[in-house]
């Protein structure tokens, strides 16, 4: 609806190459200027909260204007420079504007000696301090000082920017997709998640959907808490969820999954990654730790909430350092990610449950036409167990994903097989799988 644009691997990695150089962090003109530039890929809503306001626990931060940091040495060359890149400088930085000896700069300078050409990205958001990231082999060129150390950069009373997209579907039960929008220069995590989520909402919005879609592009941790302040007696409605984080490089997929770790949406996703991707993927326990799931699976808000991911953080080499750059990620990988979101969002959106109207023994198919009732595409044996497996299973208790889980075959083809037995009058939809009865799934002997 937004605008007509088919969004591929190849026209979001060019919206990544743009977005790659923006200084970002939790708050501030980059984070601003980052919700802009996706608003080419959907109409995402920019939204404010005030600094020093109060959310759940915490305080929204001031907001950090950067322009550059850099270092002299003592003959007035520049040994380092955030103009050839953002990591340079630990985000969040205060300024700064010494002259001190190699002795005194050293607490502030922070390198990877075991991967000696990777600058390590580092933040200060809740100390006021001040430091450098560099390569470990810059740190051993760089001489014996004094220094001349400027950080020109300040923390002023103004916003924390979120962006946020609803599209309403025929339910008021809700989908969130959420995906962090902080880090200033690393490709993977997240501007792949941040292009992927925005790329989404755009294919959602296309059509009225089953459930609505609420899209949220928030700065890590505090914008996911911020979030969460401001919506707090309208989030029972959420039914099911994914923070899309990491999924521009060429590893398997993971799913994390939600505090309940066995409800609609868990079953769902490992049902279409089963289908989708047999022998390329993995479910991960959940745990406390991680991105913003973290906070939506805190226990007062308990949300449905898993993890889509392919290298998870911290196990990966590239992981928060400058090997994350535009390099590490890919067309075809984007693409890959982005065919199989729309995979989830397709299931999402037809996982019904049905209740079969002639449950007494088999209903004569024959008769009504359905042993010829097969699609051109698909083997008319496998339609046949598709017709079968949605008549035996639809008792009023199992979805789609339900039935596809135990029968093997795609939600795909279960709905095709069910759209014809409602056309024959053998089954009738009766609720989605979201709505709450379904808790009560005993699973399938
Ligand atoms: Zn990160």
């Amino acid at each position: 609806m937004h605008n007509e644009t088919v969004w591929n691997g190849n026209n979001l990695l060019q919206i990544m190459d743009d977005l790659f150089p923006i200084m970002r962090s939790i708050t501030g003109p980059g984070v601003r200027k980052s919700l802009e530039k996706l608003q080419a890929i959907a109409p995402l809503v920019v939204h404010e909260v005030k600094s020093g306001s109060d959310v759940l626990d915490w305080t929204v931060p001031e907001e950090w204007h950067f322009k550059r940091a850099w270092i002299e040495d003592g003959k007035g060359t520049i040994v380092l420079d955030s103009e050839s890149s953002n990591l340079h400088v630990v985000n969040f930085s205060v300024a700064v504007d010494q002259i001190m000896s190699r002795e005194e700069l050293l607490p502030h300078l922070h390198s990877l000696p075991e991967t000696p050409h990777s600058v390590p990205y580092r933040t200060t958001y809740y100390a006021e301090q001040w430091g450098f990231c560099l390569s470990h082999n810059e740190l051993q060129q760089l001489g014996d000082g004094p220094f001349h150390v400027r950080i020109d950069a300040k923390r002023t009373p103004g916003v924390l920017n979120y962006g946020e997209i609803c599209v309403p579907g025929e339910s008021p039960s809700e989908i969130l997709i959420s995906t962090h929008i902080c880090h200033p220069q690393l490709a993977n995590d997240n501007l792949s998640g941040m292009v992927l989520a925005a790329a989404l909402a755009n294919y959602i919005g296309k059509n009225k959907p089953s459930l609505t879609w609420r899209f949220v592009f928030v700065p890590g941790t505090i914008g996911a808490i911020s979030w969460l302040s401001q919506n707090q007696n309208t989030v029972s409605t959420i039914v099911g969820g994914l923070v899309l984080t990491g999924l521009g490089d060429s590893s398997s997929f993971n799913w994390k999954k939600t505090r309940a770790g066995n409800g609609w949406i868990d079953r769902l996703v490992q049902q279409v990654l089963e289908q989708a991707v047999p022998d390329y993927h993995a479910t991960l326990p959940f745990s406390p730790y991680g991105y913003d799931e973290r906070q939506y699976c805190s226990p007062g808000f308990n949300l449905p909430i898993g993890r889509l991911t392919r290298a998870v953080h911290g196990t990966f080499p590239e992981y928060h350092t400058s090997d994350d750059n535009m390099d590490f990620v890919s067309a075809s990988n984007l693409e890959e990610s982005l065919e199989l979101l729309k995979g989830i969002a397709d299931a999402i959106d037809i996982d019904m449950v049905y209740q079969n109207l002639s449950p007494y023994a088999e209903p004569q198919l024959g008769r009504r036409g359905l042993y010829s009732a097969f699609g051109a595409n698909v083997d008319p044996g496998r339609f046949q167990m598709a017709l079968l497996w949605m008549l035996n299973q639809s008792d009023g208790t199992h979805s789609l994903s339900d039935i596809s889980t135990v029968s093997k075959i795609p939600i795909l083809e279960l709905h095709d097989a069910a759209i014809i037995l409602v056309e024959h009058e053998l089954l009738i939809a009766v609720r989605h799988a979201s709505e709450p009865f379904n808790q009560e799934f005993q699973g399938v002997e």
